[in-house]
């Protein structure tokens, strides 16, 4: 198909009578389906056919959901933009010669182009939210443990869900409901509260009379222009409709970005470790004469792209003696600052508001080659990931540049309340 959404297109046929029957939904191809190939966007897993379904594929199987197959991803699910992928890139059926966000671009582009009715992301920082922003579409980052993540191939697991993509906010709700509940295989799910309203789609009611919205400044300052005069109608347009606005502080998330790129790089390198061409992923190429350390470097020398060796490296030193102190400590530390930012907020809030990306679709090419310039693009998603909180991004308007995303945040298992919020704008 057009705009290269998907590396494996296969159609696996829904037969249950379920919630999902007669849709079709595109899985990113880090989430784990039995006998279908699952390539991470990476060369090194080319020909990688997992034994097992993850515990959502399950599930969407058992919704009656057709799978329409795997969709193209930045390498192992680092990037912004989806052209770190070993398959090529991915192009934004909403804006022509732009990037479609990432990692989870083909998804989003699947759902833009219309070529599946739902699909699944990955966001570790943002990697749901960013691409529905830039492709126009709908996407939820779930409260840490809302969905199970068994059968996803862990890039940073202490910062990742698996969520919903879909043209309209109820749609992704009704994906959501779907994926959702703990799972005996991933001992780091969880049941939402027993008060916690979970029935997803029937909260997409657009009532937002009496809601108050708070607006952290810290995710005005670095916008566009263009940027922020879309974020600002759609404010108005949520007051108009009965919710009351608010300037709030976060100021730890001056900290946010530096923090996430620390400990997603340090759990990065250690959950790519596998990837030595024995335990998983291909061979090196050539004569290692039964030296291990060459022949596993030679192994992940063919099978990384530069941004994945890049993030290996970096993580490597974070966490070495002498230097965790220095970096992975005080990431963590500035993590726990940022969950009680949020927590504080959520006193005198029920909602955060902010735009979901700062800047509207790049063009191609333009960040492969400053990657700091990409990671400072991740400022207002990576926080909520610090925090494991639930946000949901949906389209908020248009520059000449392409779509622009709105960014609503809700407390831990109030996926209701930003459901009902962002419905309110559709
Ligand atoms: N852009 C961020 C990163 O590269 C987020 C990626 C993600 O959410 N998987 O790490």
């Amino acid at each position: 198909m057009s705009h290269n959404a998907f590396i494996t297109e296969e159609r696996i046929e829904g037969d249950a009578d379920g919630a999902l029957a007669g849709r079709t939904v595109a899985v990113k191809d880090n989430i784990s389906t039995a006998g279908l190939r699952t390539t991470c966007g990476s060369t090194t897993l080319e020909e990688y056919v997992p034994p097992y379904d993850a515990t959502v594929v399950e599930r969407l199987k058992a919704a009656g959901a057709t799978i329409v197959g795997k969709t193209n991803m930045d390498e192992f699910g680092m990037g912004t933009t989806t052209e770190t992928s070993a398959f090529g890139p991915v192009e934004n059926p909403a804006a022509e010669g732009r990037v479609p966000g990432g990692s989870s671009g083909g998804s989003a582009a699947a759902v833009a182009a219309g070529e599946a009715d739902l699909a699944l992301g990955s966001d570790t920082g943002g990697s749901v939210r960013c691409p529905a922003a830039f492709c126009g579409v709908v996407g939820i980052k779930p409260t840490y443990g809302l969905v199970s993540r068994y059968g996803l191939v862990a890039y940073a697991n202490s910062l990742e869900q698996i969520g919903p993509l879909a043209p309209t906010v109820e749609e992704a709700a009704e994906l959501l409901e779907v994926l959702a509940g703990s799972d005996p295989n991933d001992a780091t799910t969880r049941e939402p509260p027993a008060d916690a309203e979970t029935d997803y789609a029937a909260a997409a009611d657009g009532d937002v009379s009496g809601l108050t919205i708070g607006v952290p400044t810290e995710l005005l300052e670095g916008a566009d222009d263009g940027v922020r005069a879309i974020f600002e109608d759609a404010l108005a347009e949520l007051e108009m409709k009965g919710a009351t606005t608010t300037a709030v502080s976060l100021p730890s998330v001056e900290a946010a970005v530096q923090a996430y790129y620390v400990i997603a790089m340090s759990e990065a390198s250690s959950n790519l470790a596998r990837f030595d061409g024995v335990r998983y992923g291909r061979s090196g190429e050539g004569e290692d004469d039964g030296n291990w350390n060459e022949s596993f470097a030679a192994a992940r020398d063919v099978g990384f792209g530069e941004e994945v060796k890049r993030r290996v490296l970096l993580g490597t030193y974070a966490l070495s003696a002498g230097y965790h102190d220095k970096y992975y400590k005080k990431a963590q530390d500035a993590r726990a600052w940022v969950k009680q930012d949020f927590d504080s907020a959520f006193e005198s809030v029920d909602v955060l508001a902010s735009p979901t990306m700062p800047v509207p679709p790049f063009e191609r090419g333009e960040s492969l080659d400053d990657p700091l310039q990409m990671y400072l693009a991740d400022a207002n998603t990576v926080p909520i990931n610090l925090a494991n909180l639930p946000a949901i991004s949906v389209p908020a308007g248009e520059t000449d540049e392409g779509p622009v995303g709105l960014q609503l945040v809700g407390p831990a298992f109030g996926e209701a309340t930003i459901i009902r919020a962002g419905s309110a704008l559709s």
